[in-house]
């Protein structure tokens, strides 16, 4: 199998080139990925040959950047092994995405009463529009805890799933804190037995490993374009057609409509309807140079090299006793992502002191502040890697904690 030379990829980003970043080891993976330069190049060869607005112009221009836009719909399926382009729809981001599906589903397919399943793992992306949908519609909001591993509790998840009127399940594939990945296939497998939806949030999982959302059988997967190497501004909502097709549109305006009158409107088809306004048509045409990049380097391989890393990272924070690991044991199991917590250091000082060595990780709540209030601290401090971190980034992460210790010795 070919392996990824991650210092050769590195230069593939021009981030890394310029002398501001010189030294930069950037750790922040899991809240944007860095972009490669043919990404880079293709929002300034939008601009510069294709500007033009799309679905309308009966120009060249235009008929040229609609077929681009709808290409990269069409790459999309096959990158997630949706089975019609048609069943892609572009937002601004996950987030965007899961608010489309909270008000459509709760509108149309969930009643009063109505239970809806989530977990303690979820960015609060996949948490506060349920929240706030249930507080609004009265439907109950169920959440399955994390095991002391940092997995997801399985036999509390298969008593919720038997409560009556279980009409939509929202998982994660992958825990933006600890990297835990649930048994996806077993949670929908159990989910459609009682008659539920399932919701995958993919925003993690979606840059480390191959997401085949046809044999996962989910009903709705959700990413985010930045987290995999592509442009801001462009999220993934793929949904079966079946489903997208009973679903009212969420935005209403131009672009989404076939005819209007001044007394009713006919609105558009799947996935074109929920497509109101003009979209980010640079980023989303950029974004498949994004897919064809990953898809290059192969997945498996991206997967490989990065759970090296982690795995190498874990066995380094572990010589340290006053750091504790916030991650599932099993780390074939887990993306990689590392949060960890010193003994009496406070996680925001672990960052401004890596961050003067030039290392950029996260440290907070993560978006997921009921997770933290579970486990009983406020933050941690997060590593998370991509295909352009080595093995020195990580002798320099010891290097960093080594000074860290001696900055906050008694
Ligand atoms: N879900 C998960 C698991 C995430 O990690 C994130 C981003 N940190 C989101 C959802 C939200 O993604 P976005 O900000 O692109 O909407």
């Amino acid at each position: 199998m070919p392996r990824i030379d991650s210092k050769k990829i590195k230069k593939l980003f021009p981030i890394f080139s310029k002398k501001e970043n010189k030294n930069l080891v950037y750790l922040d993976n899991a809240a944007t990925t860095q972009r490669p330069k043919v990404v880079v190049d293709a929002i300034k060869d939008f601009y510069e040959t294709y500007n033009s607005n799309i679905h309308r112009g009966i120009y060249d221009l235009s008929e040229k950047a609609t077929k681009m836009y709808e290409d990269t719909r069409k790459h999309t399926a096959k990158f997630i092994n949706a089975k019609l382009s048609e069943e892609i729809i572009f937002t601004k981001n996950t987030t965007e995405s899961i608010n489309l599906l909270a008000y459509t589903l709760s509108d149309n397919m969930l009643q009063k009463g109505d239970r809806i399943i989530t977990t303690s793992l979820e960015h609060h992306a996949n948490f506060v529009p349920w929240q706030t949908m249930a507080k609004k519609k009265g439907f109950i909001l169920s959440i399955v805890p994390v095991t002391e591993d940092y997995s997801l509790d399985m036999e509390e998840f298969e008593k919720l799933i038997k409560e009556p009127n279980v009409k939509l399940v929202c998982i994660s594939a992958m825990s933006n804190v600890t990297g835990t990945t649930p048994d996806l296939k077993k949670i929908i497998k159990r989910a459609h037995k009682v008659g539920a939806l399932v919701l995958v949030d993919g925003a993690q999982s979606v840059a480390h490993e191959h997401i085949d959302v046809r044999k996962m059988d989910c009903d709705f997967f959700v990413f985010s374009s930045h987290k995999m190497f592509g442009p801001f501004g462009v999220g993934i909502l793929y949904g079966k057609k079946q489903l997208l097709d009973k679903l009212p549109p969420f935005l209403y305006g131009g672009d989404m409509i076939k005819s209007v009158k001044e007394t009713c409107t006919v609105f558009n088809d799947t996935p074109w309807k929920f497509e109101a306004g003009t979209p980010s048509i640079g980023d989303v045409v950029a974004f498949k140079k994004a897919m064809e990049f990953m898809e290059k380097l192969g997945i498996e391989n991206i997967k490989n090299h990065e759970t090296n890393l982690a795995k190498k990272t874990v066995e380094m924070l572990k010589k340290y006793k006053q750091v504790t690991i916030i991650k599932p044991k099993n780390l074939d199991k887990s993306g990689p992502v590392i949060s960890f917590t010193i003994e009496e250091i406070h996680p925001h000082d672990i960052a401004e002191v890596f961050n003067k060595e030039g290392i950029a990780i996260r440290a907070g709540h993560h978006c997921n502040q009921p997770l933290m209030s579970r486990l009983g601290i406020p933050a941690t401090a997060r590593i998370s890697f991509s295909i352009y971190n080595t093995e020195d980034d990580i002798k320099k992460v010891e290097l960093a904690l080594k000074k860290l210790f001696k900055i906050f010795a008694k």
